[in-house]
């Protein structure tokens, strides 16, 4: 664990220097880091790996440029990665175990029939098998375990990874629509994929519409979960009327400053009769040009927030020393 931090805080400082796209940035994670973190996980990857995932997360963060309370299906779901276990470890775990089976005559597979043999017969609890087990029951593979015989390899590895991340994006769904916090993120995020803008937008703009798609800016409906304010009293603070949503400052705030940013920034097609379906629209948008001037927009929208929650926090105090 401490080598691989070693070497992510090594390729922090390498990628800071240069400026190479977020797939090459992730190619070179799974190529350098990933099988500093998974090695040996054959054998020891049924344990707990939140520690794994962690610095996994934290690259992904890192990445995007997003605070580290940002929920993880946010973070998954704008990179379309999975986590570590369903990437890279379930997948070895499922090949050592066809492999060890394979050759009858190894040590270590007459050592796996004898282990297996003790928890049919007299019913022994290895968390080693059980971990394999339930991988298979996961996958609906049971047939393979119940067999007990060597598979094709290649095609066993991309029936696990298929089934595993395909409940993966089930269960990734239900997060979205279970969460409060993703009320905004489910109106516009439909495909568990990599999104194309993060490809095509220098670094600070792609940030800003990251934030910006990630609850990451401090709009009043935010702010307000924070304090444990009620949704209906999340009030926008430039304009005093209406929820002070991330449709309110794109379509219906009536701040001067706002308007005026908002005829600058977004084309004309979306501010007129504005609704939720074309908000989706703006937000799923891959046009560059929009996008780079989407992403000024925001950087005006979290200056605006940042000064405003200044301001009240700087009445808040003087009120309490008066
Ligand atoms: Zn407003």
């Amino acid at each position: 664990m401490d080598q691989a931090r070693k070497a992510l805080y090594c390729l922090y400082r390498k990628l800071r220097n240069i400026s190479i796209p977020i797939d090459l940035q992730f190619k070179l994670f799974d190529t350098l880091i990933l099988p500093i973190l998974t090695y040996g996980c054959e054998i020891w990857g049924y344990e707990n790996t939140k520690q794994l995932e962690k610095l996994h997360l934290q690259f992904c963060r890192n990445i995007l440029g997003v605070r580290t309370t940002t929920p993880n299906f946010m973070t998954y779901g704008e990179l379309g990665r999975t986590p570590i276990d369903i990437l890279c470890i379930k997948l070895r775990i499922v090949n050592f175990w066809n492999r060890l089976i394979s050759n009858e005559k190894k040590l270590s597979c007459i050592l796996y029939k004898i282990m297996f043999n003790l928890s049919i017969i007299d019913n022994v609890q290895f968390k080693w098998l059980n971990f394999i087990k339930s991988i298979f029951e996961k996958t609906g593979l049971n047939y393979l375990w119940n067999q007990q015989q060597p598979v094709h390899s290649v095609q066993l590895k991309f029936i696990v990874k298929q089934n595993l991340t395909d409940q993966y994006i089930q269960n990734w769904f239900n997060q979205i629509e279970n969460s409060s916090r993703g009320e905004f993120y489910g109106i516009f995020k439909n495909e568990f994929n990599l999104e194309k803008y993060l490809l095509k937008l220098l670094p600070h703009e792609r940030n800003m519409i990251t934030k910006f798609r990630c609850n990451n800016i401090k709009l009043p409906i935010e702010t307000g979960r924070w304090s444990n304010t009620p949704r209906e009293e999340r009030i926008c603070h430039l304009c005093n009327v209406g929820l002070g949503t991330e449709f309110h400052f794109l379509f219906e705030c009536t701040s001067a400053d706002v308007q005026r940013l908002r005829c600058k920034f977004i084309p004309i097609y979306y501010t007129r009769y504005a609704n939720m379906y074309k908000m989706k629209g703006l937000l799923s948008l891959c046009n560059v040009k929009v996008l780079k001037k989407l992403s000024y927009l925001y950087l005006n929208c979290k200056m605006f927030c940042n000064y405003i929650l200044r301001l009240y926090y700087f009445r808040l105090v003087i009120s309490v020393i008066m």
